[in-house]
């Protein structure tokens, strides 16, 4: 792969970072360095934070018919690049191409064209009574982003924050930062001015906190682990700023009694093992009736056949989230769970590349380590229950609350039983994804909403004016 930048995207150009030091971009299914983006530092932050202030007032004061037409051109550029920006993405993350191009590249393809809608559309002024009440950018936005979907978690900011009128200062996740950089030539094509978005590489500890805890940041956006958005969050309480927090799941797939359960089981087989289990929505614990969890666990194991390591099934991204998946698949058999398939030694022929085999676990107590915490790897785990109330205390026996899925033979039973989970977004029987609802979580999945006009209300501050 042809690496097309070594530096920073500070005020409109491409930068050194102040230290001088690098990090390594390392292809997942090979092990291989790719490539190598500067590792910013505070002094970067710095840089990126004032460009961004100084841009600020002349992008806020943009026509929102103005700020649509650049994010529409951002559409049509990152879908003229569709092809480079999948194979990117699976150069430093390890999906297999064909999963890169349909969901890595076509989704923030989809989510960027509707922002450019949105910009053009949203209610940026309203009329109450002897007031108008305008909708205004929150300002400079920090936006901390991980690894698992690079440019779509990267979109899901950024187009929002640009709609609003705000400016952005990006620091991606360290181990896909390629497609950032790509994504930074896409906006300044698109006709971005200097300064409204900037781009800083770095570690998390260092380039990342620094950003978080700059005090000419006006909103920092999150998405990433628990351990890490707490802190966030602690320094934007401190600071009194605005915070978004998009953080971990252990979404349940609850199959009531009547539900096609072939349909059920391998949809969310499928939605498990997608991007090699690393997706935060994931629905990881499968929760089924007494009467057909025999029966579900049988087909889960066959769907999981359907994913091999190295074919549909791509490796994890690093070498620590190896250890950390195998770590977990270790502790279930250690608690009393029954490996119905899977495990964690390396898969039968694959020596390198951080692959780990699809596992089933059955016979899963809800409170097991396994049923509670978020593996972020191919694993998924069978819980039986024993009536629906039952079914909706498990479901929402977790820490967290980000995405679920209800499967019954009659859509209203479905849906009345979705309405009592704690959790964000729950799809009903295979509902179809979309772009422009309102994603995030319940409990400590996170603090606020991405996607369509909830993402974009997260960037702006509302003023009243009486006349
Ligand atoms: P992470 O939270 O460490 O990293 C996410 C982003 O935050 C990265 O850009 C990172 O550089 C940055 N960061 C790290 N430390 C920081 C700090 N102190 N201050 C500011 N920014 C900081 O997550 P990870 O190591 O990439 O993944 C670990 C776990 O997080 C995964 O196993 C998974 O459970 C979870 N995760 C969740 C999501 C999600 O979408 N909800 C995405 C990725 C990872």
């Amino acid at each position: 792969m042809q690496q097309a930048h070594d530096g920073l995207f500070i005020d409109g150009k491409w930068s050194p970072a102040a230290a001088g030091e690098w990090i390594d971009v390392v292809d997942p299914a090979s092990e291989q360095v790719i490539g190598r983006v500067p590792a910013g530092d505070g002094r970067d932050v710095d840089a990126a934070v004032r460009a961004a202030r100084a841009a600020l007032p002349g992008w806020a004061a943009t026509a929102p018919a103005e700020r649509a037409a650049v994010l529409a051109a951002a559409r049509d550029l990152m879908a003229e690049r569709k092809e480079e920006i999948a194979a990117t993405v699976t150069a430093e993350l390890g999906s297999p191409l064909r999963f890169s191009a349909a969901v890595h590249a076509a989704l923030p393809i989809t989510v960027m064209g509707t922002y450019a809608d949105l910009a053009a559309e949203f209610a940026f002024e309203e009329r109450i009574g002897n007031s108008r009440v305008f909708q205004e950018p929150v300002g400079v936005v920090g936006a901390i982003t991980p690894w698992n979907y690079p440019l779509h978690q990267i979109v899901a900011k950024v187009a929002p924050a640009l709609a609003a009128g705000c400016t952005v200062v990006l620091k991606p996740a360290e181990d896909t930062p390629l497609v950032a950089q790509l994504f930074a030539e896409v906006l300044e094509a698109a006709g971005v001015p200097a300064g409204v978005f900037n781009l800083v590489t770095g570690l998390g500890p260092v380039a990342g906190q620094a950003l978080a805890e700059h005090p000419d940041v006006d909103m920092v956006s999150f998405t990433g682990s628990t351990a890490v958005g707490r802190r966030i969050g602690a320094a934007a309480g401190g600071a009194v700023k605005r915070v978004a927090l998009e953080l971990g799941g252990k979404s349940a797939n609850v199959i009531l009694p009547g539900a096609d359960l072939a349909r059920a089981v391998n949809v969310g087989v499928a939605n498990v093992f997608a991007n090699s289990g690393q997706t935060c929505s994931a629905w990881t614990r499968m929760l089924v009736d007494a009467a057909r969890y025999e029966e579900a666990v049988e087909l889960a194991v066959a769907a999981a056949a359907k994913y091999v390591p190295g074919e549909r099934l791509g490796p994890v991204v690093n070498a620590k989230q190896r250890e950390r998946v195998r770590g977990y698949i270790r502790k279930g058999v250690a608690e009393g769970a029954r490996l119905a398939t899977g495990g964690p030694e390396a898969p039968e022929g694959l020596t390198t590349g951080y692959y780990v085999r699809p596992t089933v676990f059955a016979d899963v107590e809800p409170g097991m380590v396994i049923a509670q915490e978020e593996i972020f790897g191919p694993v998924i785990v069978l819980i039986r229950y024993e009536d629906e109330e039952d079914a909706l205390r498990i479901a929402n026996g977790t820490v967290y609350g980000l995405a679920g899925a209800v499967w019954g033979a009659d859509e209203e039973q479905a849906v009345a039983f979705a309405r009592r989970m704690d959790t964000g977004q729950v799809d009903i029987n295979g509902g179809r994804f979309n772009a422009r609802a309102p994603f995030g979580g319940y409990k400590q999945s996170g603090v606020g909403r991405e996607l369509g006009a909830h993402g974009l209300a997260e960037y702006l501050q509302t003023k009243s004016l009486q006349l």
